[in-house]
């Protein structure tokens, strides 16, 4: 047996890859989640896309040694069940971990999807060389990864790192995850994309009105691009979701003092000024003898950290002593 199967479980698209013992990833596909058809016909069609990837790379599924599964939501490690997740309705209480073992017949190793990414930036993209590292996934949903004297920190069931339900705003918007004023519902691209649309419908005057017909069609990236041709209003949303970023950063670094913070997601690549105003507003909330030497920067592996995180930890549990090479 000397193939492992990794897989990024997202609520747009599953990605999945093949890869040798020594952790080479040898044949790789992406397909849409449509989780809106339930649990049991996605992980159906999991099934039936790694069969392709087998195929393809006319490997049979008696070579594979392990599978490893990243999934976005609250994962109880503990009891291996997921216990919520906004990305995949109707997915609460479902034992993924027994039911992927059942369906494909092999030993399954499950985490959340930040905390997967967080090791994998650890192993082999920006964290490299830091044995206690914080990340932050920017992008519809704010999720968070720690890696802690150099392993992946889950804490009691699994749950460390959810920096995007930090309460930040007593009385603040409506979060996803049932309170109010988390990080995720003052900073997140819905949150930055739903105050463009009420600017937008409130008549403001703002240059969102000319990036789209109506208010609805407006996303986060609309707001950014706005703000950053001079629009005070689009400056105004970002500088506010800047600002709760770096707090909720600072808080955590109090608590963690890590070597670095990282920030990937789709949201993080939007620009310096944005990167900017998150280490501003950062530095003015921490204390000082924690931001000393500690740096934030943008994550390095994007959309592949995930399943280069739960590469590794797969390449440790199956082959313990193997050499990891990519
Ligand atoms: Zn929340």
């Amino acid at each position: 047996m000397s193939y492992l199967i990794v897989v990024d479980l997202g609520g747009t698209k599953i990605r999945a890859a093949l890869a040798e013992a020594g952790g080479r990833i040898t044949a790789a596909r992406t397909l849409p989640t449509q989780a809106g058809r339930g649990a049991a016909a996605v992980l159906l069609t999991l099934k039936e896309a790694l069969a392709a990837l087998l195929e393809e790379a006319r490997c049979p599924w008696s070579e594979v040694a392990g599978v490893g599964v990243c999934v976005a939501g609250f994962y109880n490690k503990e009891k291996d069940i997921m216990v919520c997740s906004p990305n995949l309705p109707g997915w609460d209480g479902l034992p993924l971990k027994a039911k992927l073992e059942e369906s494909l017949k092999l030993p399954v190793a499950v985490e959340n999807d930040a905390s997967a990414a967080a090791y994998g930036e650890y192993c082999y993209g920006a964290g490299r060389g830091q044995e206690n590292l914080l990340l932050l996934t920017l992008g519809t949903g704010i999720g968070g990864g720690l890696v802690l004297n150099g392993k992946l920190f889950g804490g009691s069931r699994g749950f460390a790192g959810e920096i995007g339900h930090i309460p930040m705003l007593s009385g603040g918007p409506l979060c996803r995850c049932g309170r109010h004023g988390c990080l995720e519902a003052l900073a997140s691209g819905t949150a930055i994309a739903l105050k463009g649309r009420e600017l937008y419908a409130a008549g403001t005057p703002t240059l969102l009105r000319q990036l789209k017909d109506e208010a609805a069609a407006l996303r986060a990236e609309d707001v950014f691009a706005a703000a950053s041709l001079g629009d005070g209003p689009a400056r105004q949303i970002i500088d506010t979701a800047s600002f709760y970023l770096g707090r909720a950063l600072a808080v955590a670094a109090n608590i963690l003092n890590p070597g670095i913070i990282l920030l990937g997601g789709g949201m993080a690549a939007q620009g310096d000024q944005f990167l900017a105003a998150i280490r501003r507003s950062f530095a003015a909330a921490v204390s000082p003898p924690i931001a000393e030497g500690l740096e934030i920067r943008l994550a390095e592996l994007g959309n592949d950290a995930g399943i280069y995180g739960m590469l590794a930890l797969l390449v440790e549990s199956c082959f313990p002593g193997g050499a990891i090479c990519l």
